[in-house]
């Protein structure tokens, strides 16, 4: 096969945690080349995980006809939090936010033109139905948002289309969630969550590469349609805390009430019932063992545990 015969893979958030797993795991492997889709093309072309790396932007549809041209599958994730790192951000209110990304009208566009570029593998990352999983108890909008756009890429006429889902990430404890240092010396986490729920599916995300490049070399496997859901293991709080004061961290976690939750930054609320939702159903929802065995079942390495990650990124 001449290289202009290899398949192209195109990867919408190679410069992000997702798209740029899935862009390092294809572009070790060899079967694809990698074209890396980015709002900014000059920082990535140096990072050397692309063969291309081309001008899309999921809120210019008329972007997107170009970045497609003559790819074979695509890898597809959208950014709900993408305004939550603009200069705006400072001014939002907190609680309830009401002008997120919206994912939907994202995502559509990217299976529009995927359908116009001849794409023959779509994998889209999505998370699960939190309103038809809880029969409207719960509608998360970073979760449901995300699942709305399932239907319209089984619809799309695709070969294969395939679903990942991606967990809480390890990574959440650099940043986001890490824990809070205290006056007495110790780090706090103060959710309002009860530390004894073991609902919380977890993993490395820089290992979602594993499984999507294992996805598009079964697309006979888990191309009709089928989740896959990124998973090392189920962890609740009281969990959490263990494994870091195991490994030397002094840590503790303290249940808060919602409303004091709610008010700590913009979508607070939609971050306390997503953990309300999780103690219902789990966080991948009722089929998640199947999901996260079809996962696995495909992933071309096995999944690190947290507390090896964690040895290895958080040191004490
Ligand atoms: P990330 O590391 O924050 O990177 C965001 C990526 O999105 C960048 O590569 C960026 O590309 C790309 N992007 C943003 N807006 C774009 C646009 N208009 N056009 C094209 N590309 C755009 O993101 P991530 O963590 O991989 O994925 C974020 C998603 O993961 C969110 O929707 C979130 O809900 C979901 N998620 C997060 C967790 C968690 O535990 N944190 C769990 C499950 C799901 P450029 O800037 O280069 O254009």
């Amino acid at each position: 096969m001449n290289s202009s015969q290899i398949p192209v893979i195109a990867v919408f958030g190679g410069t992000g945690h997702q798209g740029g797993s899935v862009a390092r795991y294809l572009n070790e492997h060899g079967a694809f080349k990698i074209r890396v889709i980015t709002r900014n093309p000059d920082p990535v072309s140096s990072q050397g995980i692309a063969d291309e790396v081309v001008y899309g932007d999921l809120t210019k549809p008329e972007t997107l006809d170009t970045a497609l041209a003559g790819a074979y599958g695509v890898f597809l994730v959208t950014n709900y939090w993408a305004k939550a790192t603009t200069e705006d951000w400072a001014q939002t209110p907190v609680g309830e936010w009401s002008d997120p990304v919206d994912e939907y009208a994202q995502g559509k566009a990217a299976v529009e033109a995927a359908v116009r570029a001849g794409v023959k593998h779509f994998i889209w990352s999505t998370l699960p139905d939190t309103k038809k999983i809880s029969n409207g108890a719960f509608d998360l909008p970073f979760w449901t948002g995300k699942a709305k756009l399932d239907e319209i890429v089984t619809k799309a006429g695709f070969d294969h289309y395939s679903f990942v889902e991606a967990p809480f990430y390890y990574q959440n404890f650099l940043k986001e969630v890490a824990p809070v240092p205290q006056d007495d010396g110790t780090k706090a986490w103060s959710l309002p969550m009860r530390p004894e729920s073991r609902v919380m599916h977890m993993a490395d995300i820089d290992q979602m590469g594993a499984i999507v490049l294992g996805a598009f070399l079964n697309p006979d496997k888990v191309g009709r349609g089928q989740h896959m859901s990124l998973s090392a293991g189920t962890y609740s709080w009281a969990d959490v805390v263990q494994i870091f004061r195991t490994l030397g961290h002094d840590v503790v976690f303290n249940q808060i009430e919602d409303g004091v939750f709610d008010g700590l930054f913009p979508g607070a609320k939609n971050v306390r019932e997503s953990q309300q939702y999780m103690e219902c159903y789990t966080y991948f929802g009722p089929d998640a063992d199947q999901k996260i065995a079809l996962a696995e079942s495909v992933a071309t390495e096995p999944l690190v545990s947290l507390e090896y990650w964690l040895k290895a990124n958080i040191p004490s």
